[in-house]
């Protein structure tokens, strides 16, 4: 299926009566389906993008969306929260505070990047979770588990996890990716390497990422090691004196035998800079 905007879409059942849909280039959601409801994995970044998801919900389904799940509060995953306000929007704490205090600015952002987003991005209201918890939420929805899990600071302060662990499966926002480096400039990044390590004592053997394929646990071990490599030759580097330039320099030779062929890997010296502003 091709989307208004000419990227590829692709829906695909993870499990009975749970759905990743997959955007090529773009961000992921996912869906759930229960006894008498339906429940939405983030909302895409414009609502236009949420409507087309809500169209490829009715056509798996016409029962009504009871829940949409933000993974975190970036644009691009709850920008289109709007389009669900018929239903529960559940969020971290630190997601609903992320999307109140720094919204505004993450829209100016994309507006001034001038691209396909920009005109439809200033329409947006910037609509956060109505439900918020801190650390669980357990769901049991349509004769399965479902559990969002917050595990600490990652990708953002108010990442969190959905995991069926009956299904052996997690969606994992944007703290990991199967193959490709996260977007890291709203990161926390010595916590990430500790949340990645709590995240894989989870009982799940795929995960579903806000971005790229779907992946097994073996990936989920190659991303919190990169996690972990980067944190650490960064912050080597750094302490020997070097600036952040050359600390990428040092920390993408490191890396470079093992995760060069990464999405994104061009954009590591976003961690070493990020890495830098946090150790003060
Ligand atoms: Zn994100």
């Amino acid at each position: 299926m091709t989307s208004s905007n000419g990227a590829r879409t692709e829906i695909v059942e993870v499990a009975r009566g749970v759905y990743a849909r997959l955007h090529d280039g773009l961000t992921n959601a996912g869906i759930i389906v229960g006894d008498d409801s339906v429940l939405v994995i983030d909302s895409l970044r414009v609502p236009s993008f949420a409507r087309e998801l809500r169209a490829d919900v009715r056509r798996i389904t016409d029962k009504p969306v009871r829940y949409l799940v933000d993974t975190h509060g970036h644009w691009d995953h709850a920008f289109g929260n709007e389009e669900f306000t018929d239903a529960i929007i559940v969020g971290h704490v630190n997601c609903r505070r992320e999307l109140e205090e720094y919204g505004e600015a993450w829209r100016d952002g994309v507006v001034a990047r001038n691209n396909q987003w920009s005109d439809e991005i200033k329409t947006v209201r910037i609509t956060p979770p109505d439900l918020t918890f801190d650390q669980r939420l357990e769901l049991h929805f349509g004769g399965r588990r479902v559990d969002l899990v917050y595990l600490g600071r990652a990708h953002t302060s108010g990442d969190i996890f959905i995991h069926l662990p009956e299904d052996r499966l997690l969606f994992t926002g944007d703290v990991a990716q199967d193959g490709g480096v996260p977007y890291m400039l709203d990161g926390h990044m010595r916590d990430w390497v500790e949340t990645d390590t709590r995240l894989l004592n989870l009982p799940f053997e795929r995960f579903v990422s806000g971005h790229g394929p779907i992946g097994t646990k073996p990936a989920l071990v190659e991303a919190r090691d990169f996690m972990a490599a980067l944190v650490s030759n960064a912050e080597g580097a750094l302490r020997d004196g070097q600036d952040v330039p050359q600390a990428t320099v040092t920390v993408r030779d490191a890396l470079k035998g093992r995760f060069g062929d990464w999405r994104g890997f061009e954009r590591l010296g976003d961690g070493v800079a990020r890495l830098r502003g946090q150790m003060g």
